[in-house]
């Protein structure tokens, strides 16, 4: 559906959970807090939401959390949302860690593609950032696996200082054919007390080692990012970076929290609480014109170059990233 703004607005990233087994340092370093089993949406909810957002035009589904495949019976809720008329594309974000034990059953579920998080292959870095011991080899494992079930993997890294000189290393993905994507941190949550590295020199310093690295128009999966290819990659290299090159005239997503809350704009905590219509015996058709007026609704850029004037006060983990 169109927004105020005339923005297709066709994309919906559902947090199925709040939970984690990781604790990044910019995302959730103290853990998420309880929050009641009870104040979670059940998948029935959730799907039942699926199926309004699809009637008004969403096509493509993220489940992400928090750490979704912490969460049982996220395999046979991808399987489910696959099958939910209009639906056309469902997709994970995951650390990867449960993937070699989930990877099969959500592969068999028609898991359209996974997008796993690491951001460097330095274990001990990546220790330091997760507070977990051995995650970039099983994140290794995971690719491999996922990949000889046919789901295609991109990788996702977050740009921190600590990470800069790895960034070469964790470009060798692209060279072995899996997509790597560079992500600007973002002052959301615990993120607002970190500096991030600036894209312009990873790009740089990618150049540097990759010296035909050039644009390029790669459309992969349905977000923002800007890719660059060499002849030495068999697979492009893409920078997300929402603060310092904001694409928010081209944003086409909301985001829907695991406790039932539709975020228009990660920047803003303005939204509905679809919960309280889906728990207060409101019909679709109720549900679906609040929907309706949330995404009209979505503000037309983020303000995170003034994070003051920011009203999201959520960790990015209970937005679902
Ligand atoms: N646990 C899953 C994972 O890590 O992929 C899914 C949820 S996580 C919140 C989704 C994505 O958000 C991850 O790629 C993570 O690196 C990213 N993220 C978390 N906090 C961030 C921040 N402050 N700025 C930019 N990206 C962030
Ligand atoms: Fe967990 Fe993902 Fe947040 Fe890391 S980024 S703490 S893996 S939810």
């Amino acid at each position: 559906m169109l927004d105020k703004y005339g923005r297709n607005i066709d994309y919906l990233r559902i947090s199925i959970t709040d939970r984690c087994n990781l604790r990044c340092k910019y995302c959730m370093p103290d853990g998420c807090g309880k929050v009641a089993h009870e104040d979670v949406l059940s998948y029935e909810e959730f799907l039942r939401l699926a199926g309004i957002f699809a009637a008004l035009g969403f096509r493509h589904f993220r489940v992400t959390g928090g750490e979704p495949l912490v969460r049982e019976g996220a395999a046979d809720f991808v399987r489910a949302l696959k099958r939910v008329p209009g639906v056309e594309k469902v997709t994970m974000t995951t650390n990867g860690l449960l993937l070699t034990k989930y990877g099969p059953a959500l592969a068999e579920a028609g898991l359209d593609g996974v997008n796993i998080s690491l951001d460097t292959t330095r274990p001990e870095r990546l220790e330091a950032i997760t507070g977990a011991r051995d995650v970039a080899a099983r994140v290794d494992e995971a690719v491999a696996l996922m990949l000889s079930l046919g789901v295609p993997v991109k990788i996702n890294a977050v740009l921190l200082r600590e990470t800069a000189p790895d960034i070469c290393a964790l470009a060798e993905y692209a060279a072995a054919g899996v997509p790597v994507r560079f992500i600007e941190l973002m002052p959301v949550g615990e993120g607002r007390y970190l500096t991030g590295y600036d894209p312009d020199e990873a790009l740089a310093a990618l150049r540097r080692r990759w010296p035909d690295l050039h644009p390029e128009d790669v459309k992969l999966g349905f977000g923002p990012a800007a890719y660059y290819k060499s002849a030495g990659l068999s697979a492009p290299i893409g920078f997300i970076d929402a603060v310092s090159h904001r694409f928010c005239s081209g944003c086409n997503r909301v985001r829907l929290t695991s406790q039932g809350y539709l975020k228009p704009c990660l920047c803003f905590d303005e939204g509905a609480d679809l919960r309280a219509l889906l728990r207060g015996g409101r019909t679709d058709g109720e549900i679906r014109e609040a929907i309706r007026a949330a995404v009209h609704n979505k503000p037309r850029q983020h303000c995170f170059e003034n994070p003051a004037a920011m009203t999201e006060k959520h960790l990015m983990s209970q937005i679902g990233g």
